[in-house]
């Protein structure tokens, strides 16, 4: 079953005379990873902001858990968990005391679970070693610390791998995927680097100028970027015959207005030309196609 959890209605959000977002309108689905990709000043936060009710729409309509209505959406959100713009944190506590602070004030009874947190973030050794001597990267460690601590169903995440070293991003992204199979998180996470989030999320949600340019699944993304060589032919029908049986292609769509795309031995096609030619095939066309996932993105969002 694929419920969704969030559903953003036709939302346009004015400030002043600038328009933050413009009729934007996508849901997320429970057990999902969602990335929401644009550049600086797309709309990515003011989305967040308001799914957290620390904005509200100038027009359309926002669901969370079912409930459109204030008390319903605040009741929705204690299942939620929010992390926007930078993280907060007292500069002269410890991550530990930030924790505790935080853990009172949220009224979590469970003492053992700032542990629990610290560890699931990676932080467990900074011991007396105050945040304004953490760098950017444990500083956004300890925000999603905090975000875990209410064992939030639904994590919303702006910009959380922002500033991070490489390292530092395989073993965020790690955490995010553990806390999305193991405790069935669902997770929303924005970035304005669409490779920082590939390979970990479900759906993308593409967004500039406070427009929303495109959603894909994890699936569609990779074959909107991926490589292939597109063949046509005076008969398609028998090319992609023999394109199973004589050349051995499996990875192969064969469309009705623009031909075959084969994507795998595309380093062969030489070779594969000329057994097509040798069976009475005549190929009028062969052109390889390469968009990596950084084009195919500038591509998406410049798009007006
Ligand atoms: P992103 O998080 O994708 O960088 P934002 O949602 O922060 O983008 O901002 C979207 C647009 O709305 C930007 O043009 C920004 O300047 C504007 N904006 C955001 N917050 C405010 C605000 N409080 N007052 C006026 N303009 C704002
Ligand atoms: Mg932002």
């Amino acid at each position: 079953m694929s419920e969704n959890i969030v559903e953003i209605r036709n939302i346009t959000k004015q400030y002043g005379k600038q328009k933050a977002l413009d009729d934007v309108s996508f849901s997320i689905k429970k057990g999902s990873i969602v990335g929401l990709i644009g550049p600086n000043g797309a709309g990515k936060s003011t989305i967040m902001k308001i799914m957290g009710g620390l904005a509200f729409p100038t027009e359309g309509e926002l669901s969370l858990y079912g409930a459109t209505d204030e008390k319903g959406l605040n009741h929705a959100r204690t299942r939620m968990s929010f992390m926007i713009e930078t993280p907060y944190a007292k500069e002269k506590m410890t991550a530990k005391e930030n924790l505790e602070k935080q853990r009172l004030q949220k009224g979590i009874p469970d003492k053992k679970r700032i542990e629990e947190v610290l560890r699931a973030v990676n932080l467990e050794d900074t011991g007396r070693k105050k945040v304004k001597n953490f760098s950017l990267g444990m500083r956004q460690r300890l925000g999603l610390a905090n975000a875990l601590l209410g064992k939030p169903e639904f994590m919303v995440l702006d910009e959380p791998i922002n500033g991070l070293d490489p390292e530092g991003i395989v073993e965020i992204r790690e955490l995010f995927r553990r806390l999305n199979k193991e405790d069935n998180i669902t997770l929303v996470i924005s970035s304005h680097i669409l490779s920082e989030l590939s390979l970990l999320c479900t759906d993308y949600v593409f967004i500039n100028n406070g427009r929303i340019r495109g959603t894909f699944t994890e699936e569609e993304l990779r074959t909107a970027c991926s490589e292939y060589v597109q063949i046509n032919t005076d008969n398609n029908e028998k090319a992609s015959s023999i394109l199973i049986n004589k050349c051995g292609i499996e990875k192969m769509d064969v469309l009705k207005e623009s031909g075959i795309r084969i994507y795998e031995k595309l380093d062969e096609i030489k070779d594969i030309s000329k057994i097509l030619y040798d069976n009475g095939v005549v190929p009028t066309e062969i052109a390889k196609n390469a968009v990596s996932l950084e084009d195919y993105y500038m591509r998406m969002v410049s798009e007006v």
